[in-house]
């Protein structure tokens, strides 16, 4: 199937040099939305698109495009990418991995000259990580559904420069698209436990997340007997110790989780009055998961003082059968073993499901690790999985 090799000296050379822009003297990235590393970063990626043979523009969000319109301009395309932020204290390969493998799949491609039915369009992607205007801001942008109408959202675009018209210019014409490929590190220890080389992605996790807020009556914590105290936080307890519990009844790969909580006035003297806390649920199950949601919400306004309020709600994402399909005979032809594995984490991927097809490539993290600065995958299988992508599009595109 194959009929080219992806240099695994240019991947390595290419991801250091990404890596670097942001990265602090222990090792870390530090390329967070909005600072000054992203514009660095942005610039490298350029230069670098067209060092691999593609024309670049930036749109009105901060996304890089490099295009290789091998296939003439009224071809369809198909888009490969990855997003160019870090989180604070991040690792080298998270996003910036799938830019270099989008951007090494083109360099063979136009080295081997080879025909196309599609113009390839690489996009690197900004503000994919959880910021102040909400994760997978540049693909949501791209796809135009950023909530461009809410005047607090808008405001706070403002702050890093975007204006209204900004964020709706950058939606793209998706009629000519025929797919999204993304390659990224997998950020969990499947493959590293299982020995696999590359992860065929079903699906994306919908994700949930609720605020639920629960008062009580504040008093003092010497004089107020037992027996008269109305405390939130033990109230709150309970419903973190239920959440736990019942999620596992639930099985199928769901996870809830408590990982914010305030209480007032937060002081050893005085019974918590007001207890806040932020309750997490995914799962590729989208039933389930608003089952989930009717049981906590019940259990909520069964408890005194208790009410909730959803802050955030993304569905599950399935990935293109026929993508998922393609990928596992290109592992077969490279004699690389493969597994197929559901995302717990949210990519940019979950907007372009939108409106085409997705497919996506993991390769291993080293004893799992993402998010910190000993994130690692190894250099001959982040080159396998850079092969994989260019199999997969070879088999597209050809
Ligand atoms: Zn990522």
């Amino acid at each position: 199937m194959a009929i080219g090799r992806i240099n695994s000296n240019d991947v390595k050379r290419n991801l250091l040099r990404l890596a670097s822009i942001g990265q602090d003297s222990s090792g870390a990235v530090n390329r967070v939305f909005g600072c000054i590393f992203m514009d660095q970063e942005k610039n490298e990626i350029i230069q670098y698109f067209q060092e691999c043979g593609m024309t670049t523009s930036v749109d009105t969000v901060g996304n890089v495009h490099g295009m290789y319109s091998v296939a003439g301009e009224m071809a369809d395309e198909i888009i490969i990418g990855s997003h160019y932020d870090s989180v604070k204290g991040g690792g080298m390969f998270d996003g910036t991995a799938g830019i270099v493998a989008a951007a090494e799949c083109v360099r063979e491609f136009a080295s081997c000259r080879k025909q196309c039915l599609y113009n390839i369009h690489v996009i690197a992607t900004n503000g994919e990580e959880g910021n102040e205007l909400g994760g997978t801001f540049g693909s949501r942008a791209l796809m135009g559904i950023l909530p461009t109408e809410n005047n607090d959202f808008l405001k706070k675009a403002m702050k890093y420069g975007y204006t209204a018209l900004d964020l709706k210019n950058a939606q793209m014409n998706t009629r000519n698209c025929q797919g999204y490929l993304e390659l990224h590190i997998e950020q969990g220890n499947i493959l590293d436990n299982g020995g696999e080389k590359i992860g065929i992605v079903s699906g994306i996790v919908g994700l949930v997340r609720y605020i639920v807020h629960i008062s009580g009556c504040s008093n003092h914590a010497g004089t107020t007997m037992m027996n008269q105290r109305d405390d939130a936080l033990v109230k709150a307890a309970s419903l973190i110790t239920w959440v736990n519990k019942r999620i596992k009844e639930y099985g199928q790969k769901m996870v809830a989780t408590v990982g914010e909580i305030h209480v007032y006035p937060n002081v050893p003297t005085v019974i918590p009055g007001e207890v806040s806390l932020i309750v997490e649920v995914r799962g590729l199950n989208g039933p389930s998961i608003y089952r989930f949601v009717q049981e906590l919400t019940e259990k909520v306004n069964n408890t005194a003082g208790g009410s909730i309020t959803c802050l955030v709600k993304k569905k599950p994402v399935t990935c293109s059968s026929r993508f998922m399909e393609i990928i596992k005979q290109a592992c077969l032809a490279e004699e690389l073993k493969y597994t197929i594995i559901q995302s717990g984490a949210t990519h940019d991927g979950n907007s372009m499901a939108l409106q085409m097809p997705i497919g996506m490539i993991f390769v291993p993290s080293k004893n799992g690790l993402s998010h910190c600065k000993e994130e690692w995958t190894s250099w001959e299988d982040l080159a396998d999985g850079v092969q994989i992508l260019y199999d997969t599009l070879v088999e597209l595109a050809t």
